[in-house]
């Protein structure tokens, strides 16, 4: 079969591998659409070692049964699913607790990260990790199952400060942020504030729903003290999908006292962290920050309903796998609105 691999650190080739059978407890399932994500670069741009090679890139996967593997019970072939991205240990207190994405005994990665991928014609995967999508479109399912679940559990995690009325800033909408729009927008009832560098992805947000957009650079910080109030007052969360030291120091520069910054984004940036009194502190009084990863895979299921009622749609730009590299290489240049989502 056809498969994109990153056949080396940081090179990325199409190739022709073996088609893999089932194991034990394993589906094969017949790729139909499998989501571009900014992490696959940084994953092509991490030093040797850190993640194995040869592997088939490609963590937001949905297709078809093709086969089932010994003892699979409750999937048959031609059933159409989501593949959760994330095989933890199982036996771990945050596996067993059903997150997991706080997986204690695995380094972070998954299927596409740490073992192979759907960026090919046929994906592998534990039939455990494997979610019922419906008649729903494959290349809208794909999606929901990283651009949609990462965002979805940043927001159960600040939900309690959600209230009604308050301020939330979204900084980067691209193929989470777009979509952190739209699950706020259908899950709760505050004013979102998106922040992009691009004027394009500002006219997306605004389509998903966003009720003010504010283009990043220096004035960014004061335009958001504009429609939140001037300091000390803020926005109550801040989810940063982008994560670089621009990014970070508007986040911590705009959140309220008491808020919650939510640091989603792994562009490498750092956060300064230093409650003192003789100095302006780097974040308000009370405020959290947290580093959510992913989502578990009840929140998926939550994710994939609320897809498959229409509440939230991913604004998707189509690739055949021949097209993959230059696929990345506009995710890489911020040239792709939405997801790009590739059609093996
Ligand atoms: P993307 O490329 O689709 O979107 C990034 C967006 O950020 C673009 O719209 C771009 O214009 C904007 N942007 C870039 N620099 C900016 C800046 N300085 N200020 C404001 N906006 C800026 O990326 P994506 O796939 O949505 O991923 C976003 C980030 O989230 C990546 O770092 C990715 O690795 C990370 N990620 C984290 C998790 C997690 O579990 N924590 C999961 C998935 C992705
Ligand atoms: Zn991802
Ligand atoms: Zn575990």
């Amino acid at each position: 079969m056809r498969a994109v691999r990153m056949t080396s650190p940081g090179v990325l080739e199409q190739v022709e591998v073996p088609t893999p059978t089932a194991g034990a407890g394993e589906v094969l399932l017949a790729v139909g659409a499998v989501g571009l994500c900014h992490s696959d670069l940084h994953v092509l741009d991490a030093p040797p070692g850190l993640f194995p090679t040869p592997i088939t890139l490609g963590h937001e996967t949905a297709g078809t049964v093709e086969a089932v593997g010994a003892g699979v019970t409750g999937w048959t072939p031609g059933d159409r699913a989501a593949v959760y991205g994330i095989v933890g240990c199982g036996t771990c207190r945050g596996c067993l607790s059903g997150a997991e994405n706080q997986c204690r005994r695995m380094p972070p990665g998954g299927i596409g990260l740490s073992r192979d991928g759907g960026l090919a014609e046929y994906v592998n995967v534990p039939a455990r990790n494997l979610l019922r999508v419906g008649d729903m479109d494959l290349t809208q399912a794909a999606p929901l199952t990283d651009a949609g679940l990462t965002p979805y559990h940043a927001v159960e995690l600040a939900r309690p400060a959600l209230r009604p009325g308050t301020f939330c800033v979204v900084i980067g909408i691209g193929g989470l942020g777009h979509m952190a729009v739209q699950i706020l927008t259908a899950t709760t009832a505050v004013r979102i504030i998106a922040v992009d560098t691009s004027v394009a992805a500002l006219d997306l947000a605004t389509r998903m729903g966003a009720h003010h957009v504010v283009q990043a650079g220096p004035e960014a910080v004061e335009r958001i003290r504009e429609i939140v109030g001037p300091a000390p007052d803020g926005a109550d969360v801040v989810i940063d999908c982008v994560g670089v030291d621009a990014t970070l120091t508007t986040a911590r520069t705009v959140v309220s006292t008491g808020g919650r910054l939510l640091l989603v984004g792994l562009g490498g940036g750092t956060l300064p962290v230093r409650p003192v009194a003789d100095a302006p502190p780097t974040l308000p009084l009370e405020t959290s920050v947290e580093i959510p990863f992913w989502g578990t895979r009840a929140e998926l299921q939550e994710v994939i309903a609320l897809g498959r009622a229409g509440l939230i749609n991913a604004d998707v730009q189509t690739f055949p796998l021949e097209r993959t590299p230059e696929a990345y290489d506009l995710l890489r240049r911020g040239e792709v609105h939405g997801r790009a989502v590739v059609v093996p």
